[in-house]
């Protein structure tokens, strides 16, 4: 499993649609300060589901819309679009090829695609949940990632060997299970209250 392709459109700095294409092996992408560089990755990191401006380097999230230069109108929507190899099978579906895409209108509505069919942002993240791909997966290594992998607290070290080694899904699958037990036994409670008063 790979990115092959990236496509910006209206995201920061790209006012109009580009493809970006990365075939396998190593890509390195250079160019002058403030070129965009950073850009391409917070692109990324947007798409599967970051919902932190901060991490993304702006105040709002509608910062991530290009705002417009003296010669361009701001637009009024962005839209992020990666497509995957899908070959091997790591990302689970029967695909080839995997697209997903997030799209923000300035009147701050979502939308998310999987394979062109609207889905909801859980449906990413689960699908690149244990692919090491996700937004807090171990292939997106910023520069506060190396201190996590090198850090002397065991906790913050596990979780990105958790990920790696493909538990996180369960995780999240027993922490939303516990959520809903709580919920169904403060319902109890509540019950067994009325029944108290009733009797
Ligand atoms: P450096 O090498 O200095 O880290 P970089 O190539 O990584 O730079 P980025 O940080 O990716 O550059 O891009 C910064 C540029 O993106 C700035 O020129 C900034 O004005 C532009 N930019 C960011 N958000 C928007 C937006 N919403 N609309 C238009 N341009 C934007």
């Amino acid at each position: 499993m790979f990115l092959k392709k990236i496509y910006v459109n209206g995201f920061k700095s790209f006012a109009e649609k580009t493809e970006i294409v990365i075939e396998k092996g190593i890509t390195a992408i250079v160019g002058p300060n403030g070129s965009g560089k950073s850009n391409i990755s917070d692109a990324i990191k947007w798409v599967l589901g970051e919902q932190s401006a901060k991490s993304l380097r702006g105040g709002k999230m509608d910062d991530i819309i290009f705002a417009g230069t003296e010669k361009r109108m701001p637009l009024g929507y962005a839209e992020v679009n990666l497509v995957f190899d899908n070959q091997t099978g790591i990302i689970p579906i029967e695909y080839n090829e995997v697209s997903i895409k997030r799209k923000l209108y300035k009147t701050g509505e979502s939308e998310y695609y999987i394979n062109k069919q609207q889905c909801r942002l859980k449906d990413i993240k689960e699908l690149f949940m244990d692919t090491g791909i996700g937004r807090d997966g171990y292939s997106f290594i910023g520069q506060g990632r190396v201190e996590d992998i090198l850090s002397p607290n065991s906790e913050t070290r596990r979780e990105v060997f958790e990920e790696a080694a493909g538990i996180v899904k369960y995780k999240t699958r027993k922490e939303e299970a516990i959520r809903k037990l709580d919920k169904t036994n403060d319902n109890l409670d509540r019950v067994e209250d009325i029944v108290h008063e009733l009797e």
